[in-house]
């Protein structure tokens, strides 16, 4: 498959002629479920887009069965300004319901399945995107991070997944779940071309009142060169698989073959980080999502009177772990619990905030894992704690408002892929690539 780079260059009748045999590679592929469905806006290089993100007239469901029919009024911001760069959003693609997942296995629109192996989840929540990028069928793909679904299903994937600092890109036009964790990113075959969707998507945007009042752009600049800081975390790693940990010290080697200096660090028990996440996140979801009540949006079922239409509609349109979190987030929300949990998951998210503070006054970057090791097989995380402790290694960065990039390292377990990532302090986008791009050079994956 080309690159974005590459695809940027190439003139209306070759990449109409590269669409037409695009939409044909992706019709030859049914099984994977990657794309809900092609759709084509404009003459520009094709990006696969999350069924959570706007795009004007196109159908948007967030996965869901609430959203059924439902037809998005107006752009989101990023999709305006990939238009404006000459990109054309190509094709919806799967996704958990609502983002609330780690495999792709709650849409409404059925499992997508792992590029690499059938028997495989993609990761999620941004399956589809990733697998999308991973098995050839699209240059490069959106998706959103809420607590690692960008970066733990790109690992999945063997792609790259980046997601940006809080408030670098704007989220009017995404679905919401979580707003104080939700950034959309980039998703794509390589560091690079994660560096130029990155440039397009980002930047201030009054429409979003938590938009940063940031447009310095990182592309023009890579530097691979760069000698930097890297903090390790080795008793962290303890909690990873075999595969995870090889390619964890694989990548350590790498970083130091390109003369970057590694120290160690710690981070507190990751069981505080997936508390106060999973706090956090239902709290603000359950609040988000009262909005899907059959009048305003989407399907509707029709009851005996107002409260029956809605309590039909919310228990016929949404799916099992869409009503669990509901639930879990206004019992935490409820006057009788709020001090005890959800106010004591934001204090835990000031200390996990405070704790990459101190680590950031004198590193450059953290390198991590970003899952506890290869993709799940299907049904594997059907308990939901399972899935939730799966996400260890990914939320403590959307808790603290970081941005962080995902990247294949080397292949584990039956060749499946094994991605880590690197963090960098809030708005130091540039040092995360650089970094990222020099730790590529030296592993040189290919898929
Ligand atoms: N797996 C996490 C959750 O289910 C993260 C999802 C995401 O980043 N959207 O909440």
């Amino acid at each position: 498959m080309i690159t974005l780079k590459e695809a940027l260059k190439l003139s209306k009748e070759e990449l109409n002629k590269f669409k037409d045999e695009l939409k044909t590679k992706i019709e030859a592929r049914p099984e994977l479920n990657a794309y809900i469905d092609v759709n084509n806006v404009g003459e520009g290089v094709p990006i696969a887009i999350k069924d959570n993100i706007q795009v004007k007239n196109w159908t948007v469901t967030s996965g869901s069965n609430i959203l059924q029919g439902y037809i998005a009024p107006y752009n989101a911001t990023v999709i305006e300004k990939m238009t404006d760069a000459g990109l054309s959003p190509f094709g919806r693609v799967n996704m958990d319901e609502f983002a609330m997942g780690s495999t792709t296995e709650s849409s409404f629109y059925g499992k997508t399945q792992n590029p690499h192996n059938s028997d495989y989840v993609p990761g999620g929540s941004s399956g589809g995107s990733a697998a999308a990028v991973g098995a050839g069928l699209a240059i490069a793909a959106l998706g959103s991070d809420t607590g690692g679904s960008i970066r733990q299903p790109a690992a999945y994937c063997g792609i790259v997944g980046m997601k940006p600092t809080y408030g670098r890109v704007s989220r009017y036009g995404l679905g919401a779940y979580a707003s104080s964790l939700d950034q959309i990113g980039p998703m794509t075959q390589n560091v690079e071309d994660a560096a130029i969707l990155y440039d397009i998507i980002s930047g201030h945007d009054k429409k979003d009142s938590t938009s940063a009042q940031k447009n310095d752009k990182v592309s023009d600049k890579l530097d691979a060169t760069r000698k930097l800081k890297v903090a390790i975390l080795p008793s962290h790693v303890e909690n990873a698989s075999d595969d995870v940990k090889k390619a964890y010290t694989e990548a350590i080697e790498a970083l130091k073959a390109q003369g970057h200096e590694i120290v160690e660090r710690e981070l507190m028990d990751a069981k505080f980080d997936i508390s106060a996440y999973y706090i956090t996140a239902t709290a603000e979801a359950a609040t988000n999502l009262a909005r899907y009540d059959g009048i305003r949006y989407g399907n509707r079922v029709t009851g005996t009177n107002l409260e029956d239409t809605f309590t039909q509609t919310r228990s016929n349109g949404f799916g099992d772990e869409v009503k669990r979190r509901i639930m879990l987030g206004n019992f935490v929300l409820s006057s009788g619990y709020y001090e005890a949990y959800y106010v004591k998951a934001q204090k835990t998210r000031h200390m996990i905030k405070d704790q990459y503070d101190k680590i950031f006054a004198d590193v450059d970057l953290i390198l991590s894992p970003i899952a506890p090791g290869i993709a799940p097989k299907f049904g594997e995380l059907e308990n939901p704690m399972d899935m939730y402790l799966s996400d260890l290694y990914s939320i403590s960065v959307n808790l603290a408002g970081l941005p962080a990039i995902s990247l294949p390292i080397n292949k584990g377990t039956n060749e499946m892929p094994v991605g880590l990532q690197l963090i960098a302090k809030a708005y130091n986008e540039q040092t995360l690539f650089d970094g990222a791009l020099s730790l590529e050079k030296q592993v040189n994956y290919t898929n």
